[in-house]
């Protein structure tokens, strides 16, 4: 079979956030209406890493979009982890503030898990506090990872019931592959959970319903990798030059996807659902800090 020839079958996950959002902004006007608050999402930015300050911006846009209250903390970045700690004290402490977020990475001298574990774990709109991974590892209620999150929600959108399916996920990380698999676990997948020191890679992902890859890699996945009919989802997002042009590629080598049942494009898939799961767990926070079941 020429797997090059055909074009994949795309899972629009711009599409996706955007319905989400203004769902969401209904949502918002009704939590207001009800409680006379409005749900606010904190910010902080440390330093001027150029990538971080355009995802802050397009959360803060994302954020008033949606109705909600933007807060944004820039410190410079020799800024101590004393006056970070603070900064996160005092916003655990502020009843306008329902969520918070640390825009990693952070520079060299400051320990994300330091920075992380200060995060009250109700308004860890991340879900990277070990408290709200622990809550996921152990099926309770949790606010869970963005990026997983939305990779879940079109996955399930796409596919309905995912129940007996073998979903593989490459990348183990704490952001998004260990999440990915408890969230695939929890929609009653056999997960397979694949990494740098997998042996055979390749024959590993041939056996996936369901592949996600979240490693890093330009187009390290290859159609033969894929078996025909499996749904995939690039989760990686990679610069990678041509001559004097750049363009972002995936982890799948896209154009060799045409037999696939499904996949998402990059940019365009995966990434608009992390700031739409963002504002989803903004208000999922909100609720429950005000004693709301949705
Ligand atoms: P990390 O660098 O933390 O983790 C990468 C993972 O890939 C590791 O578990 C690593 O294995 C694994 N890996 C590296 N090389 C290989 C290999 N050759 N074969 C198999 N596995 C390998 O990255 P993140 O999880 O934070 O992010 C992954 C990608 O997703 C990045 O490209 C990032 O930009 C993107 N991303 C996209 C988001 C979005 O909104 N679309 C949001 C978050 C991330 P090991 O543990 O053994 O080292």
């Amino acid at each position: 079979m020429d797997i090059s020839a055909t074009q994949p079958v795309r899972i629009d996950g711009k599409a996706f956030a955007s319905r989400m959002t203004t769902r969401l902004g209904t949502e918002v006007v009704e939590v207001i209406t009800n409680t006379g608050h409005v749900p606010g999402l904190a910010v902080v930015l440390v330093g001027d890493d150029a990538a971080s300050q355009v995802y802050v911006r397009s959360k803060h846009r994302a954020t008033l979009t949606a109705g909600m209250r933007s807060f944004e903390y820039r410190l410079p970045s020799d800024s101590p982890e004393t006056s970070l700690l603070k900064l996160i004290s005092d916003l655990n402490a502020d009843p306008a503030v329902n969520g918070i977020l640390v825009q990693l990475p952070l520079p060299q001298h400051l320990d994300p898990a330091v920075v992380i574990e200060a995060i009250d774990p109700a308004k860890d709109v991340d879900g990277f506090h070990e408290i709200n991974a622990g809550r996921l590892a152990t099926g309770q209620d949790a606010l869970v990872p963005c990026t997983p999150l939305g990779c879940l929600m079109l996955l399930q959108d796409h596919l309905g019931d995912l129940s007996g399916l073998h979903a593989v996920v490459v990348g183990r990380s704490n952001i998004v592959g260990k999440p990915m698999a408890q969230l695939l676990l929890g929609a009653n997948c056999t997960v397979t959970l694949a990494h740098s020191r997998s042996r055979d890679l390749p024959s590993i992902c041939r056996t996936a319903d369901i592949l996600v890859a979240a490693v890093g890699r330009p187009e390290m996945i290859r159609g033969d990798w894929i078996q025909p009919g499996a749904t995939v989802i690039a989760v990686g997002i990679n610069r990678v030059s041509h001559g004097n042009q750049t363009r972002l590629v995936g982890d799948v080598a896209f154009d060799e996807t045409g037999h696939v049942a499904a996949v998402t494009p990059v940019p365009g898939g995966v990434g608009p659902m992390t700031i739409a799961c963002l504002l989803q767990n903004t208000l999922t926070a909100f609720r429950r800090q005000n004693g709301i079941t949705a």
